[in-house]
Order: C-alpha cells, then structure tokens, then sequence
C-alpha cells in the first residue's frame, strides 16, 4: 500500500455513507437564476440576500478602485499593505455599526479565528453556544481556553455553567451566532449581554447572518434588539448580504488596538484587495442609503414561508428569511432536492451530521432579487414534488 492511498479509502467511505459532497459549477454570476450545466436554474442557495454580489454600482466601484489602486494591497497591512482605503472601512462599518472602532480581516472565518484567540487564553474561559459555526469552533480550540458549552438559544442554561464555572479563570468570554445558518432562528441576545454584565464576561457576537438582514437598514442583530452598547464584541462577514469577501470585528479603540497587534491573520496574511474594499463601501454605502431591498428580502421570505405553510410544510422556527424545509429522512431530502434540481430549481439537501438525525432538510435562501413569479415558481414545485413523493 503506497503512503498516500489512505485517501482514496478515505474518500470511498465518504460516497459509500452519502456523505460526499458534489460541487456544482456556476457558469454566470450569483443572481435570481444561475446557469448549471448549460440549464437556467432558479438559485435559492445562495447567501447574496440582498442581491449586492451583481450589483451594477458595487460592479463599478470595484472597477474603479482597480484602476486606481491596482489589484493587490501587496502586503500584510501592519508591514505596507494598508492603504486609505482599508481605514476609510474601518470607519465605515464603526459608524454603521455604532461602534467605536472596527477592524477588517481578510475573511469571516478569519475574523474569528484571529480574534478569539486574541481575546482569551490558556487559562481563561469560553462559554460557547452548541450550534455555533465552524469558525468559532476552530477560534475557540485555537485559544487553548477551556470551553464550556452551552444549550441552542439557551440562556437558563448559560446563566447554569456561569454559576458553575465563573469563579475559576481569569477572563470569561461568552461567543454566539447572532443568527443560526441551518434553522434561522436568533440567540437571545438580551439575555445573554445581561448574563455577560452580572458575571463579568465579554459577550461576543458572530452576526454574519444578520448583516443585511436585520436591524434598521440592516445593521444587524445589535440593533435588532437596541443593545447598542451593551455587546463587547460583533463579528460580520462581508460575504453574504454585503456580497463581496471579508471579515470584520467591531468593538472598542481599545479592543482594536490589541487586535491588531496580536490577530494571527492580520499579522501574517496579507490585506483584502482594494478592489474587494471598494466594492464593499459601496454596499454599505446603499444599505444606509435605501432599505428598499430589505424590504423585498423580507416579504420575498414571507411569500415563501407563507406559500409552503399552506401546502402543509413544516418551515420549522425561523424567524429570518432562511427558510428550513423539514424533510425529516435523510434519503427523502436528498431524493427531493435532486427531483427540485430536474425541474430547474437549485436548492441544497441538509443532512446529518450537519443537523441532527431525522431532522433533513432543503434550506431555502430567498433573496431580494427573487421576482414574485420567481418564489411561486418554487412554491409549484414544491407542491408538485410533494405530491409526487406522498409528502404532502
Ligand atoms: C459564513 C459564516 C462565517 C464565515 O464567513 P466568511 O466571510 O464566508 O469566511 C462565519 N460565521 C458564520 C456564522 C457564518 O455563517
């Protein structure tokens, strides 16, 4: 056996248990509908909420920043890679955000994997929701803090292990999704700053969900509750709503401060190009401007929760305009989503471990650039597959 073999083992088990991943190709840019094999395919997968990745002003701000900045930063920004325009972000999100400072990373994952890490260590606590994304997992182990886990949107729970465990350790941190990616629903972040304050310990938001999306003109989830203030830490990704690529930390002078003298992948990768930083001002910039487009995310989210209730299915408890359709066995939703595919429907099957067992799902991502036409073309087909496949 040759000392690289093990991998095609490896990937073996993963297709013989259905746990392979196929990726699909995209000949055509992240809108409405999208272009698979040579098909038109009305994408409800992607995490462009508001439609900003094509955006025709976003498209030319990118285009003029390349002009005039080139297409590289050319460096790690600390060494020679900060250039105004990467300050003029920072103080853009602080302001959107109602901070006092931000700092931007080259990724959300990014964000969380340097700035946890900054924040506590070996002999500090992490007090970590149970459904939290893979980037605060891996921040969280990078910490070497001792992490206790809490249950999903829990803060009876959370308020157990602080009573438990608060006395040891130095610093505490308490780290949650603002909003959680496989089901839409949304922490309970009032309780939770409350919890922060009574024992002392920074409360950290990933809101990477809720950028966009909730939240006057879509600050997000900070807003949503007015807890302006009271949240130590809010983490965003540029990524989804906003369209293009990149991370963020908001918080205080001070936090930022530290942070960019000790963040990993600040320190030791090099910056966002500016053409990505030109692109994102200008999303922000029409988020403050118009709210017209989360106006259409939301009632687009509405009309397809609303369309797929009456026919009987269960959309589960989200309270955002990702849309969970509960499936329950796992063949079933894989079944379902490559019938949807067949009928020019492009929407992805979630299944364990990446939900619990009997809970598969087809997860639904409206967005505002879904015409009326485009989400009851969706609701069809789901009438007509779940009756095809005695669902309904
Ligand atoms: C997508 C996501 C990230 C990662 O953001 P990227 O900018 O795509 O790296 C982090 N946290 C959560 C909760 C996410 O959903």
């Amino acid at each position: 056996m040759g000392k690289m073999d093990w991998i095609s083992d490896e990937l073996t088990s993963l297709r013989e248990s259905g746990r392979y991943i196929p990726i699909r190709i995209l000949k055509s840019s992240q809108g409405a509908w999208v272009s698979i094999d040579g098909k038109q395919m009305l994408n409800l997968c992607s995490n462009n909420y508001l439609g900003l990745a094509n955006h025709p002003e976003v498209k030319k701000a990118m285009a003029d920043a390349v002009s005039y900045y080139g297409v590289g930063a050319g460096a790690v920004r600390s060494i020679a890679g900060t250039m105004d325009i990467h300050i003029m972000l920072e103080e853009k999100i602080a302001k959107f955000k109602h901070m006092e400072n931000s700092l931007v990373y080259q990724g959300g994952l990014l964000a969380n994997l340097g700035t946890i890490p900054a924040l506590v260590g070996k002999e500090d606590l992490i007090f970590s929701e149970e459904l939290n994304h893979a980037s605060i997992i891996d921040g969280v182990r990078l910490s070497s803090a001792k992490r206790i886990v809490f249950s999903h949107l829990s803060y009876q729970d959370l308020e157990k292990q602080l009573k438990a465990e608060r006395r040891t350790g130095k610093k505490a941190l308490i780290v949650t999704d603002g909003v959680f990616s496989m089901d839409g629903d949304i922490a309970p972040l009032p309780e939770i700053a409350e919890l922060g304050n009574q024992y002392n310990a920074m409360v950290y938001v990933d809101d990477a969900h809720g950028e966009g999306v909730l939240g006057d003109h879509g600050r997000g989830i900070v807003d949503h509750f007015n807890l302006v203030g009271r949240v130590d830490i809010e983490m965003g990704t540029f990524s989804k709503a906003i369209g293009v690529m990149g991370g963020f930390v908001a918080g205080s002078q001070d936090l930022i401060d530290l942070l960019k003298q000790r963040a990993r992948p600040f320190l030791f990768s090099s910056a966002l190009n500016p053409g990505e930083v030109a692109a994102i001002l200008k999303s922000i910039e029409i988020m403050e401007r118009d709210d017209s487009l989360l106006k259409k995310l939301w009632s687009n989210a509405e009309k397809l929760k609303g369309g797929l209730n009456d026919l009987g299915y269960n959309t589960g408890h989200s309270k955002t305009p990702i849309t969970p359709v509960i499936i329950g066995d796992e063949r079933n939703a894989v079944e379902f989503s490559k019938q949807l595919y067949g009928e020019g429907v492009f929407a992805s099957p979630i299944i364990y471990p990446t939900v619990a067992k009997g809970t598969a799902r087809i997860r639904l991502m409206p967005s505002a650039v879904h015409s009326d036409g485009d989400i009851n073309f969706a609701i069809d087909k789901f009438e007509s597959i779940g009756k095809k496949m005695k669902l309904l």
